[in-house]
């Protein structure tokens, strides 16, 4: 399997912006982790490509490593998908319930929008890695997510954008191509330059069709910008999930005091056995660590109250 890679490129003299990503091998891996319907394995694919786009979007040239986090909380029966990604070019996804299976659509795709539903919200929270976070919400549109994070890039970014996004899976199952585009419209475009250039998005053929004929990322920017196409930087994309034994401590401490004391009442001389969200890889807590644990959150509330 190839690379993945994602291309950030400017057209119109530097007055749009676009972000196009192979994420074939990233979505294989995310399948292969979490064990999801095909169904849920495209919105996952989906929802972890866009996250990669929109964290591309991020200067990468700062002293604390930008995060881009995509929440999609839709009354569908897959429930929260989480995928948090970065302009280095790793992601990490996770969902409530990769089981989550929908009848196909009459045309015989994957009907994404019916696992994730179509009412609910997406909250994209962006820590640009200088100064505080910040949080975006919109409601969803319509659950296929490439319409839902065009909603938020204008209502929430003020950046008016085309966004598509593309996982075919076979039924073994596994994915044979994924991959998205973002273009966004910086200020001083004019409305016949918008039109022109949603004209081209909209011609488009699928992500998915386009690398199944063997065209990656770079043509489909070519397509959208066949003048003045100004790539800026292509940078691999991979799966890494970056969890480790004292990021599960640090967890642990914030979930509280009366957490950790209700597991070590339930583990009584076990230790406790955590398993991440996002790669499932299994930590061994020793009874004695969790005790350590519970101390340190004592003595910190403590030094709140008494300050
Ligand atoms: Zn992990």
């Amino acid at each position: 399997m190839p690379e993945d890679t994602i291309v950030r490129a400017l057209g119109l003299g530097g007055r749009a912006r676009a972000v196009a990503a192979e994420t074939t091998a990233t979505v294989e891996r995310l399948r292969t982790i979490h064990d999801p319907s095909p169904t849920v394995t495209a919105a996952l694919g989906r929802i972890a490509t866009g996250a990669l786009l929109l964290a591309a979007s991020l200067e990468k040239t700062t002293r604390r490593e930008p995060v881009t986090t995509l929440e999609v909380e839709g009354d569908g029966p897959a429930g929260r998908f989480i995928a948090t990604a970065s302009p280095t070019g790793w992601v990490r996804a996770t969902v409530d319930h990769p089981e989550a299976q929908a009848e196909p659509r009459p045309d015989g795709k994957l009907n994404v929008a019916a696992v994730v539903g179509d009412s609910g919200t997406l909250i994209v929270t962006r820590d640009p890695g200088i100064g505080e976070p910040y949080r975006g919400v919109v409601d969803l549109v319509s659950g296929e997510i490439a319409k839902d994070l065009a909603r938020y890039l204008d209502e929430s970014e003020q950046t008016p954008a085309a966004v598509l996004l593309g996982v075919f899976v076979v039924p073994t199952p596994s994915v044979q191509h994924a991959g998205g585009l973002m273009v966004q419209l910086l200020p001083g475009v004019s409305d016949a330059e918008a039109r022109e250039l949603s004209r081209r998005v909209a011609g488009l053929e699928t992500v998915t069709t386009q690398l199944r004929a063997g065209r990656g990322p770079e043509e489909w920017l070519r397509a959208v910008f066949p003048k003045d196409l100004e790539i800026l930087d292509t940078t691999p994309a991979f799966f890494r999930c970056g969890c480790s034994r004292d990021r599960v401590d640090r967890a642990l401490k914030l979930l509280g005091e009366a957490e950790i004391r209700s597991l070590l009442d339930q583990s009584l001389a076990e230790p406790v056995e955590l398993v991440c969200g996002f790669c499932r890889s299994a930590y061994t807590v020793p009874r004695d660590d969790l005790a350590r644990l519970l101390l340190e959150v004592e003595q910190e509330s403590g030094r709140k109250a008494s300050s």
